[in-house]
């Protein structure tokens, strides 16, 4: 039965190797800007370049030949999302200082689910997110040591769904947990809310259909307030339960940002759950001059979440999230079964992040944020932030003296949304040139750029956000849009 020795690597053939993968990482990132920033492969060319059965012998002690097919299989298959060139979607930020936590915690390979597994997984966690509560100025209550408290999702979509759980714990007075939810409950978002709060109400059992739209303004984008008063009215008249309002700083269309005070003073009259979704924008507040985006916050979120793995340094995956009642978010969560009992548990006095999330497995992710938060310090994380918003700006007024574009959408971030004019052409040719020049600048490798849809045009979104993208990237990149559309003209 036994196949002879486990070969295992060894701490000095892990120091070797590490150091080359290390040195590799570095590399990479000096050649960023010469490589494409756009992959460039075709359907099915990385799994063609790689054997189709597993190894019977590894390659002990040796990482050639997997280092040769990461640099000529894997690599030309990546997209280069920390390539200055990369303006695409939302950022999703890496760091030496993160990628060394990862590590860290990778090396210590801890399981984080229990404060028993390993205390420090939980307090240093703990820390963080009051640390980040100072940082980006949120409210007190949602700091570790009231009722309330922080904890590290995997994802704002994981984030959007605990909400709902703890709104529908909340809603129903804790009986979802025994009894589920009927499908009156109803949650509201608008028509910029990310996806994944309707995919969170189909997840819950309350199905698309209790997701009610509400209206925005056509010219900020952002939820109309007294629309959302006028539905939950309606609701409640029809004996239905409003259970969760999901507001917006920082859609992620256009960067619109809901207006959370007047959402709020909804919610509070009726009752229902205010779960602020600032995914993307919400690190941005780790600028006092940017901290207005989370007016109302204070006053009125029961719920909140932003990503530090979109634009605050700190790589994939690592969501903030806070309840102002931890009660309703462990109530909805928590199952105990005998095989985890401990005697920590049981005395009360620890926290358990099984109870404040999905997975019951947790890795030690507070480690990547100790290590951005410790290299950069406040100061480093707001010049990031406040560079990318001012190249915003500059790109901004670039796009607005040129009466060939317009600027579509409100752009107090680092997004701009911009719109070639394409004068002659009717509305769905003009379309198609703007998806045509998208096209043809994201063949080119030297820039990556997605589109989204405002007032039913579309639109190119200009999203700033690579720690390596600096004024000349932006430069180049309004450059080569100008150019494009030149030639499509
Ligand atoms: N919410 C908003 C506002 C977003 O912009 C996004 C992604 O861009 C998400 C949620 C989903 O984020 P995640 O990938 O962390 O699930």
């Amino acid at each position: 039965m036994s196949s002879g020795p486990v070969p295992h690597m060894s701490p000095d053939e892990f120091r070797e190797h590490g150091r080359r993968v290390v040195d590799w990482i570095a590399t990479y990132w000096e050649r960023l800007p010469t490589l494409p920033v756009l992959s460039q492969v075709s359907p099915g060319q990385v799994r063609a370049g790689l054997p189709g059965t597993p190894p019977r012998i590894g390659s002990h002690g040796s990482l050639d030949a997997l280092m040769a097919d990461l640099d000529e299989v894997v690599l030309p298959g990546i997209t280069h999302w920390q390539h200055p060139g990369f303006m695409a979607y939302f950022p999703a930020n890496a760091s030496g200082p993160s990628v060394l936590g990862d590590l860290l915690s990778s090396g210590l390979g801890v399981q984080g689910m229990l404060w028993a597994t390993s205390p420090a997984c939980t307090e240093l966690e703990q820390v963080m997110l009051d640390w980040l509560v100072d940082l980006l100025g949120l409210p007190a209550a949602f700091r570790n040591d009231g009722a309330g408290g922080g904890v590290i999702q995997d994802s704002s979509s994981g984030a959007n769904f605990v909400a709902l759980q703890a709104a529908l714990h909340h809603a129903t007075d804790g009986t979802s947990v025994t009894d589920g939810v009927s499908g009156s409950h109803i949650v509201y978002a608008s028509s910029q809310t990310h996806s994944s709060v309707e995919k969170a109400a189909r997840m819950a059992g309350l199905g698309s259909r209790a997701v009610r739209t509400v209206n925005v303004d056509p010219a900020t984008l952002a939820m109309v307030p007294a629309h959302l008063a006028e539905l939950v009215a309606a609701d409640r008249a029809a004996g239905l339960v409003p259970a969760m309002v999901a507001a917006t700083i920082g859609s992620t269309s256009t960067t619109a940002i809901d207006p959370v005070a007047e959402i709020g003073a909804v919610c509070r009259q009726h009752g229902v759950w205010l779960h602020i979704d600032a995914a993307f924008a919400g690190v941005a507040a780790v600028s006092p001059a940017l901290r207005w985006i989370n007016d109302g916050v204070a006053d009125y979120a029961d719920s909140y979440c932003t990503d530090a793995h979109k634009w605050l340094l700190t790589n994939f995956d690592a969501t903030a999230f806070w309840v102002r009642d931890r009660r309703h978010l462990t109530g909805a969560l928590s199952i105990l079964p005998e095989y985890l009992r401990n005697q920590a548990s049981d005395s009360g006095t620890v926290v358990d992040y099984r109870d404040w999330q999905i997975e019951l497995g947790r890795r030690f992710r507070a480690l990547k944020l100790w290590m951005v938060i410790g290299w950069y310090g406040a100061d480093g994380l707001r010049a990031h932030i406040e560079g990318h918003v001012a190249l915003a700006q500059e790109l901004a007024g670039w796009v607005e003296a040129d009466d060939r574009f317009e600027v579509v959408a409100p752009h107090p971030l680092s997004l701009v949304c911009l719109r070639p004019r394409w004068p002659g052409h009717e509305d769905e040719e003009a379309d198609g040139l703007t998806m045509s020049v998208i096209e043809s600048l994201n063949r080119s490798g030297k820039v990556f750029l997605t589109h989204t849809k405002v007032a039913g045009r579309a639109v190119i979104r200009v999203a700033i956000g690579a720690p390596a993208t600096t004024h000349e990237h932006v430069q180049d990149v309004w450059n080569l849009i100008r150019a494009e559309v030149a030639a499509h003209s």
